[in-house]
């Protein structure tokens, strides 16, 4: 049987860090075994929906290298939800219930007083037809629940190992609100059973509804597919990723300056005993990929550790790798020498601009010690210069000025460069020139 997984967001906010990750666990997963990978819009909240965020969400997931094979809106869908919800209320499978909010809140109130789990009553199945026109005569429509069959529903989770649930320890799930809008819980089920939906690979907080939708499929005669759920990631400290500072959106990371490639190896890794390598390739992520490898562990997400991956990338990029990544960043005219003077100096590549700059465009120079800037100003030999240029010059201003170690380099560099760090000095100086370093050696602006 061929493998076919989906990944399902909702489009009423950009892709976060937490759904990317999903997306690669089935992306993996499918394309480790020659599947197919469904991308499927869950669409339905149509006031909180948007184009702009379906659109965001193709452009993080394509940005990121995964490729999908089909997409679906569920949107489109609600016509087929409609013809499956009669069939199941036709065979007892769905109920009207014409609660208000408040009277259901005044129902739990009275079962958790009573210290009972606030389990639905199931009044709305024995409503006769006459209380139902009641009901309706005083203007109020139904909304559907699923009658979940009190009985053990088990699955062998392809993370968790075998887990079983009750039904009668749950509610009858609400599919259908009154106003006739779809919750998640059904359409997913249909769509799942409909488009041979394989494996569903999601994060735990699903684990219940596995319980609810396998009773789902089995109501339409329709296969159960395999079912996996992943410890879902937190932030530094095991802090939730929802409730921390600032956006853990993929296109955020994209705007800082990380690079696809990092950023997927350590979707990759997280929650794996795998240390995340920067270099490796979609491919050799397929080829390492098992699903078996992911633990019950809540992994920790650190952007900070996302940075150190994406610069300990870059510093392993050579030029014709990254050429694409300069002139995005502005530096069509960047050249070998150059990327191989700063690439161990950037966490970005917009990080290459203010070297290229340090060494193309005029700067004002700091003379932390006049007496080392001038002995260094006469030692300048004539050109050509090359790498040996720099310790012919260090060795001059020694010699003259007696001094050594950081008194002796740390003047020149902040002269030369305006900077505390940088590229080494032996390659900064020949890309700078006699003209430049000898105007910023004399304090002049170059
Ligand atoms: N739209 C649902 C979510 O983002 C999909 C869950 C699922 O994979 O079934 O949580």
């Amino acid at each position: 049987m061929a493998v076919k997984v989906r990944f399902a967001p909702s489009p009423t906010g950009y892709l976060h860090i937490g759904n990317a990750r999903t997306a690669l666990i089935n992306w993996l997963f499918a394309k480790a075994q020659g599947g197919a990978f469904l991308l499927r819009m869950d669409d339905t909240d149509t006031e909180r929906s948007t184009a702009d965020y379906a659109q965001g969400i193709r452009d993080d997931l394509a940005w990121m290298g995964m490729a999908w094979d089909a997409e679906e809106s569920q949107a489109a869908r609600l016509d087929r939800y409609a013809e499956v919800g009669e069939r199941l209320a036709a065979k007892g499978r769905l109920y009207a219930c014409y609660e208000t909010p408040e009277e259901l809140e005044y129902k739990r109130r009275r079962q958790r007083a009573k210290g009972l789990p606030p389990v639905y009553d199931r009044e709305g199945m024995t409503l006769t037809p006459a209380q139902k026109t009641a009901y309706e005569a005083e203007g109020r429509r139904p909304h559907w629940r699923f009658v979940l069959e009190h009985r053990e529903t088990s699955w062998d989770d392809l993370v968790r190992g075998p887990q079983s649930y009750h039904g009668g320890h749950l509610s009858d799930p609400v599919v259908r609100r009154a106003d006739g809008t779809w919750l998640y819980m059904l359409p997913s089920a249909i769509d799942d059973a409909d488009m041979g939906v394989t494996h569903v690979l999601r994060g735990e907080d699903h684990v219940t509804n596995t319980a609810v939708q396998i009773q789902m499929f089995e109501a339409m005669d329709a296969p159960v597919p395999r079912f996996g759920h992943v410890p879902l990631i937190t932030g530094p400290g095991g802090v939730g990723l929802s409730k921390r500072e600032g956006s853990q959106a993929v296109r955020d990371f994209r705007a800082e300056g990380i690079e696809p490639q990092p950023l997927v190896a350590m979707l990759a890794s997280l929650g794996t005993a795998e240390a995340a390598d920067p270099h490796a390739t979609m491919d050799a992520l397929l080829a390492a990929f098992d699903i078996r490898h992911f633990g019950r562990s809540q992994p920790q997400f650190d952007p900070a550790e996302l940075a150190a991956l994406n610069a300990r990338y870059l510093h392993g990029l050579d030029f014709a790798a990254a050429y694409a990544g300069l002139v995005k960043a502005g530096l069509p005219q960047a050249d070998e020498t150059f990327w191989r003077a700063v690439r161990a100096n950037l966490g970005r590549y917009a990080d290459a601009c203010d070297w290229w700059n340090v060494i193309h465009a005029p700067m004002a120079p700091v003379i932390e010690d006049a007496e080392v800037a001038a002995a260094a100003a006469a030692s300048l030999p004539p050109e050509p210069w090359d790498e040996t240029t720099w310790s012919i010059l260090a060795d001059a201003v020694k010699a003259k000025t007696g001094r050594k170690g950081r008194a002796l380099f740390h003047p020149l560099r902040l002269a030369l460069t305006g900077r505390e760090n940088g590229p080494e000095l032996k390659v900064l100086l020949p890309m700078l020139g006699r003209n430049r370093a000898l105007a910023r050696l004399s304090g002049e602006t170059a």
